[in-house]
């Protein structure tokens, strides 16, 4: 199809994915998925020195757990792979070659020695560092001769010197830049590795990339880009440069800040959908003020044209608020599969299912991330540990009539209920005559090892009347 929307993520596997990079992802998706086209996978991993084992499969673990499946890429397949640049060596030469042969790139001989020997007369002239393009005039019998006595080269573009190229970028609008700034590309490395330009270019060029959405760093590339695409004949596809996320401070958002990568933030118990969420709101907003979408909500709303220029602040108390939000209202056996591997990290005994159930039922209403569930859930229903305060009022004589009687009723007690533990609690104050706070604190104590907490047909409800009498035995 002509005219499909492709779009493509195309992050270097440097170990993690960055919020940025998810955002990216996201924005991907959600405009293919809109507009019925295709969300692409690429992986850029030319760069040999920046090689991170293992980047790749957490990479791809980690868009896997938050829910956004590309459809063609790694793994997938598709009809325009390799989806690794690594794999695609011999046709990003093909490519310079040809540039070369119609004059329009060069072979450049210059060694890392004279690049800084030019780089330092240029700075004492007092004038910016740049290539100065000397090996684009070198004679086909030098260039032979270097060849031949096996002097190491790059192939470069040659970029305009002078005058300004314009271009249009959904979310920037009109973007000019002078040429004179604009060095004269390395499009293949003397290691026989493609830069990221030319990869760049070669990929969205033969994938049928339609749009390119990316971080507004990039954006100082793009004239090199257009010119490549001009001398190798092709159409560019159109851009949308999405803006910084920043620090609450207007930095851009760092590690020293705070955590930038997406498994940090599942890893503290940060569900996939308040992810999605979130993120979609760092530099998109929808019509109007509302904040809560779902993946399929995002992606009936989405439109490029409210992505917005100003950098996007990451608020972590607005992704608090939001996780709690659908800690409380997904699904609560969906929550308590999710909470699942927190409690086994604790090494918690939750093979009782239908108490594990209820534990989460009743923490999610006051936690901000499923870590926090396993806190609550062990604090209250799994090792309650009364301190030296609360063991002296669990021994006095008050606490202890309350909870002989309590032990005596309830073992006669056919059906645990709040009618029924209402009713207990209501005849034991009056029988026992204590009232209020001397009543309730050694019963809280005594089941959940704290002194406030939820209501008793809760805590019981949970914890089983075989149970409740256990701890009050203990106590
Ligand atoms: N590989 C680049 C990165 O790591 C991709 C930039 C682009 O999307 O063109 O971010």
């Amino acid at each position: 199809m002509e005219n499909e929307i492709r779009v493509r993520f195309a992050p270097s596997p440097t170990g993690y994915l960055h919020i940025g990079g998810l955002r990216t992802a996201l924005y991907d998706y959600l405009y293919a998925k809109k507009t019925g086209g295709k969300f692409i996978l690429r992986i850029e991993d030319t760069d040999q020195k920046r090689y991170v084992k293992g980047a790749v499969e957490n990479l791809i673990n980690t868009l896997k757990t938050v829910g956004l499946k590309y459809d063609e890429g790694p793994e997938k397949g598709g009809e325009f792979g390799p989806y690794f640049q690594s794999e695609r060596k011999d046709l990003y030469r093909k490519y310079a070659e040809k540039l070369i042969a119609e004059g329009k790139a060069y072979r450049c001989f210059c060694t890392p020695d004279d690049l800084e020997k030019m780089r330092a007369e240029q700075l004492a002239k007092g004038l910016d560092p740049r290539y100065d393009g000397r090996c684009r005039h070198l004679s086909q019998e030098d260039i032979e001769k270097n060849i031949a006595a096996g002097k190491p080269y790059v192939i470069r573009l040659k970029t305009p010197n002078e005058g300004e190229i314009s271009f249009f970028d959904i979310v920037r609008g009109k973007v000019t830049f002078a040429w004179e700034n604009v060095d004269d590309q390395i499009l293949m490395k003397s290691d026989g590795f493609p830069t990221y330009h030319l990869a760049v270019v070669v990929d969205d060029h033969l994938m049928k990339i339609s749009h390119i959405l990316r971080g507004e760093e990039w954006i100082s590339s793009v004239p090199k880009h257009l010119f490549l695409f001009e001398s190798l004949g092709w159409k560019p596809p159109k851009t949308a440069h999405l803006p910084l996320i920043l620090n609450p401070d207007k930095t851009k958002l760092s590690k020293r800040q705070g955590d930038v990568a997406v498994e940090d933030y599942l890893a503290k118990g940060y569900l996939p959908e308040t992810l999605l969420n979130f993120i979609a709101l760092l530099g998109w907003h929808p019509k109007g003020d509302r904040e809560l979408f779902s993946l399929p909500e995002l992606i009936k709303e989405f439109s490029l044209k409210r992505i917005s220029k100003a950098g996007a602040v990451f608020d972590i108390e607005k992704l608090k608020w939001m996780n709690g939000h659908y800690l409380r209202t997904l699904d609560l056996k969906y929550i308590a599969v999710k909470a699942k591997p927190f409690f086994e990290k604790e090494k918690i005994d939750i093979g009782d299912e239908k108490k594990f159930l209820k534990v989460v039922e009743e923490t999610r209403r006051r936690v901000a991330v499923l870590s926090e569930i396993v806190t609550e859930a062990k604090k209250y229903y799994f090792s309650p540990q009364p301190n030296d305060k609360q063991k002296q009022i669990l021994k006095s004589d008050n606490s202890q009539n309350i909870f002989r009687y309590w032990i005596e009723k309830l073992q006669d007690m056919t059906e645990i209920s709040s009618q029924t533990i209402n009713d207990l609690t209501k005849n034991s104050m009056q029988n026992l005559q204590i009232k209020g706070k001397d009543f309730y604190i050694p019963i809280r104590l005594a089941l959940i090892g704290s002194e406030h907490g939820p209501d008793f047909p809760t805590i019981i409800g949970i914890l089983g009347k075989k149970e409740t009498v256990n701890r009050l035995r203990n106590a």
